[in-house]
């Protein structure tokens, strides 16, 4: 996307129709449950259009929740983790689709940039990666931050705005700090931003986490 995407504002609904762009089986790469094998949902649209977004979420259709639910019991195998992530997932109306997965025993988590909120289900993990505005991050949402499993903050040994992590509330909750080397579709500067991001996480204490699915060459 690259920040061409338009950018769309959450929209109401009761949860029994999303915009989904895929969903695919695959290993989650990032954060808390790296290496897992895992079912990911990627919902359609954005609030936000980010300069360096990697990800194409506009080509999205409209599938009924029951369609979801068997897509992913089809792809699934062995994998016990759905991942529902976007574009923006908290856009839409994913209750119904959350309390679903958790009654079949699934782990479900939630990737977000942490500037909508929803009342998900208490058992859902929810990761946010904040969003720099240029002026400073984005607020990361007050009802959201106690829910947090992890902040995830993506780094750029050149980009002035991803060279630091930012405070957003991730001290008054204790919340672990996962820091992850920005992906500019560079090989020189994806390594340098590969050595920025390890070189933080040791200096400052935070938690490293490579894309771990690129490196294999994977969705
Ligand atoms: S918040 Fe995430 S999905 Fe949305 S534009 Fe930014 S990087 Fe892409």
């Amino acid at each position: 996307m690259k920040g061409a995407n338009p950018i769309r504002p959450p929209v109401k609904s009761d949860g029994q129709t999303l915009d989904v762009q895929s969903i695919f089986p695959t290993l989650q790469g990032e954060g808390p449950y790296a290496g897992h094998p895992a079912v990911f949902i990627r919902l359609g649209g954005c609030n936000l259009a980010c300069h360096f977004c990697d990800t194409e979420f506009e080509s999205f259709k409209p599938m009924a929740l029951a369609a979801m639910l068997d897509k992913v019991d089809e792809l699934g195998g062995r994998a016990r983790l759905v991942v529902i992530t976007g574009g923006e997932p908290l856009r839409q109306n994913i209750i119904p689709l959350c309390d679903a997965l958790l009654a079949q025993g699934l782990t479900v988590q939630i990737e977000t940039n942490g500037t909508l909120f929803q009342p998900l289900p208490p058992d859902v993990k929810i990761i946010c990666s904040p969003k720099n505005t240029g002026a400073g991050y984005f607020p990361i949402r007050e009802d959201l931050l106690p829910r947090l499993q992890g902040l995830k903050f993506i780094l750029s040994a050149r980009h002035p705005l991803y060279q630091h992590i930012g405070q957003v509330g991730q001290e008054k909750y204790h919340t672990p700090v996962y820091v992850q080397p920005m992906d500019e579709q560079d090989p020189v500067l994806n390594a340098e931003n590969m050595a920025y991001a390890a070189r933080i996480a040791q200096t400052e204490g935070h938690i490293l986490s490579l894309q771990t699915h690129k490196i294999l060459g994977i969705e």
